[in-house]
Order: C-alpha cells, then sequence, then structure tokens
C-alpha cells in the first residue's frame, strides 16, 4: 500500500519546550490510523504541523508524494486533508445546516451567509446531517447542542469539503457512550469507502477497536508502531504511559 501521509524528521521547539523531536511517520493510504500517546507527547503539534497551521522548524510532510510542508492550512485542505479540533470549532450560534454551509463557503463564515446559497450544497449538507445521525438538529443552534453532536456537526463541515484524508482530534473527549458507538461506526463505514483517517484519540477501546495501524508518540517522536495487537502488549508503549 502506499504512504499517503508521510513526515521526515519533524522538529518544533516552543521556547525551551521541544514538542516534536524528530518525528518521522508514515500512514497509509486507505487504513484508520491512531496517533496515541502520554499527554504533552507532541500529537496536537503534530497535526498542526501537517495542516500548515504552524511551521515546523525543520523537517518535511509529503502527501501522496507532494511536498505540502510550507503550505499554507487552506492549500493542505484542498490538497485532500480535512481535519477536527480537539475543542471542536463550531460557530455556537448559527445553526446546524449554516455551520455545515459555512465550511465550505469561500472566506469561511466571512465568506457570508450573504452569498448566495446553492441548492446543491444546501442537498449536501442536510446529507451530511442526515448520515451523522443529526439531521433532527438541522435548524437548532450549535450552542443548544450537547458536546458529542457538535463535535459531529464538526465532522459534517469537514467532510463537505470531500476530503481524501481526515484527521482527527479526540474524537471521543467528552462524547456519551451511545454518540461514542456512532463515530466509531462511522470511522468505520467512510473508511471502507476510501477514506484514509488519522485520529488522536485517549480512549483506548476505542483506538483499538477502529484502527488498522496505530502509532505512539513518547516526548515528541514515535517510539512504537503496529496493528492494535501489537501495541496493546508493546513494553515500550506501556512504559511510555506508566513511566516505567
Ligand atoms: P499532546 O497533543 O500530545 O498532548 P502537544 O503537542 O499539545 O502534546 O504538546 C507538546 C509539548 O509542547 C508540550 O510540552 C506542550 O506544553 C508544548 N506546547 C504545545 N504547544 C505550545 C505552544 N503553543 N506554546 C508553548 N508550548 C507548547
Amino acid at each position: 500500500m502506499t504512504a499517503s501521509l508521510e513526515t521526515t524528521d519533524l522538529r518544533k521547539a516552543f521556547g525551551g519546550v521541544t514538542a516534536l523531536d524528530g518525528a518521522t511517520v508514515r500512514f497509509r493510504h486507505g487504513q484508520v490510523n491512531a496517533l496515541i500517546g502520554p499527554n504533552g507527547s507532541g500529537k496536537t503539534t503534530f497535526f498542526n504541523c501537517v495542516t500548515g497551521m504552524i511551521r515546523p522548524d525543520s523537517g518535511r510532510t509529503t502527501y501522496r508524494g507532494a511536498d505540502i510542508t510550507r503550505k499554507a492550512p487552506h492549500a493542505i485542505a484542498r490538497a485532500g486533508i480535512g481535519r477536527t479540533f480537539q475543542l471542536c470549532r463550531v460557530f455556537p450560534r448559527m445553526t446546524a445546516l449554516d455551520n455545515v454551509l459555512a465550511a465550505v463557503r469561500p472566506g469561511g463564515v466571512l465568506g457570508g451567509l450573504r452569498g448566495a446559497r446553492s441548492r446543491a450544497q444546501t442537498d449536501r449538507a442536510r446529507e451530511w446531517l442526515t448520515r451523522l445521525g443529526i439531521e433532527h438538529l438541522t435548524d437548532v443552534e450549535a450552542r443548544n447542542m450537547s458536546w458529542g453532536q457538535q463535535k459531529l456537526l464538526e465532522l459534517a463541515g469537514v467532510l463537505m469539503a470531500d476530503p481524501e484524508t481526515v484527521l482527527l482530534d479526540e474524537p471521543a473527549g467528552g462524547v456519551n457512550p451511545a454518540l461514542l458507538d456512532r463515530i466509531g461506526t462511522l470511522v468505520r463505514e467512510l473508511n471502507a469507502e476510501g477514506r484514509t483517517f488519522v485520529i488522536v484519540e485517549h480512549n483506548m477501546d476505542l483506538v483499538m477497536s477502529i484502527s488498522d495501524h496505530i502509532v505512539v508518540f513518547d516526548r515528541g517522536r514515535p517510539i512504537a508502531e503496529g496493528p492494535p495487537s501489537m501495541i496493546r502488549t508493546d513494553e515500550r508503549v506501556l512504559g511510555a504511559y506508566l513511566g516505567v
């Protein structure tokens, strides 16, 4: 299988704190990949570097063979990489439908709801809301939804851009068990339809049940990788988590 998203020796320091310390990682096309590791091990910084939100001090990122290291976030999104955020980015005073539509307008919400609302886009937005099981919230403002529903809403917005690779930052964080199941099932379904995933997640049950491949970070770089069956029993992984 071909490498889809690949980083070589990514380094990033914030003042004296080394967040990424030579992260060389390959995520394969067509797989559900998980990126796990203790708090502070560099997972979010890795996502931020890969999506162009922060510049690494050195190193390289390629996507399907093309160098995207210094590209702007919108260019990386256009190349086919979508992402959600740990703290969930939705517009609280906008309805679910408007949130999903805002996600694809040029210039985001600043592009304006005043812009012509294409029928095709509205139909597609409704389809994603249905697919994610939140169609009953179409006209509800995001601030009146549960945390888990807001996360699904954010994901609907990401999927509107039809990304072939989706980075999810803690999709299960703060989500109730019923929605958690739905997120797991959705990821597997969307993967079966051809989308590649990279998921930062602390919920090990979810990670172990949906991942094909797991990369474990510790102190800014991968220390182990492999299928769930291997990672579950890897001593370096246990050591990184338990600090032994
Ligand atoms: P993780 O997502 O695995 O919890 P992070 O990438 O958030 O790890 O953080 C890695 C390290 O970099 C931590 O020590 C964190 O405190 C530090 N760090 C991350 N972002 C910043 C920032 N913007 N300014 C200063 N330090 C940061």
